[in-house]
């Protein structure tokens, strides 16, 4: 059997990175994410929600209505301490928000969605879900290939090793220099460049080992 060698994009793992349906739920132990042990029951791998804002009330709290990677669209109460009023400039339709560990609640209008209570388990990434998980695919692509130059094709040689500069921000794009950076930026960097950001926080972490709970 040959083995499938398509290079894994992490966001697109859906053990790690569930839709809404396959989060834990608060009223069960999910084995999946939990195992028993000295201390009791505690989280045996990471999990983190990805949805797209879709829209947002900011009253007394601030509520979002957010879509999932399979379409359903749930609501993310913020029942932390300043009820999301830090976060509320970041809150834009099609931003995407991340949170961590969270469980299916049911609200008591019968609503299902997130109770965010911890506010390091929430953050909104500048780009739409398809975008940060394009960017996750891309950065799987180009894994262990030699860089190139992002806007002329350049590539890097053992004889110009050095000649490729990655950008400060996402650190994934390379340039050969800075008419190149500034023609990629303007061509569309700019865009890509917030969800390579965006991915490269999960990218640095292990997900299937738990150690300590992660925050943003
Ligand atoms: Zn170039
Ligand atoms: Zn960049």
């Amino acid at each position: 059997m040959p083995r499938n060698k398509k290079p894994q994009s992490i966001l697109r793992n859906r053990v790690n990175f569930p839709p809404f349906n396959g989060l834990p739920d608060e009223a069960e132990i999910d084995l999946i994410y939990w195992d028993e042990g000295p201390f009791g029951f505690a989280p045996s791998q990471h999990w983190c929600f990805l949805g797209e804002i879709v829209d947002f009330i900011g009253l007394a709290r601030v509520l979002l209505y957010v879509k999932d990677k399979d379409g359903q669209v749930i609501t993310v109460a913020l029942h932390t301490d300043d009820r999301g009023r830090a976060l509320a400039p970041q809150v834009k339709k099609g931003h995407t928000v991340a949170v961590l560990y969270g469980e299916q609640h049911g609200f008591l209008d019968m609503s299902v969605g997130l109770r965010v209570e911890n506010a390091s388990n929430i953050k909104i990434i500048p780009c739409s879900l398809e975008q940060l998980l394009s960017a996750s695919d891309d950065i799987a692509a180009h894994r262990g290939q030699p860089r190139h130059c992002g806007s002329c094709g350049k590539e890097n040689t053992s004889e110009n090793r050095h000649c490729l500069r990655l950008c400060s921000r996402c650190k994934q794009a390379s340039y050969c220099g800075e008419d190149c950076q500034k023609k990629a930026w303007v061509d569309g960097h700019k865009v890509d460049c917030k969800a390579l950001a965006g991915v490269q926080w999960f990218a640095g972490k292990n997900w299937i080992e738990f150690d300590d709970y992660f925050c943003f």
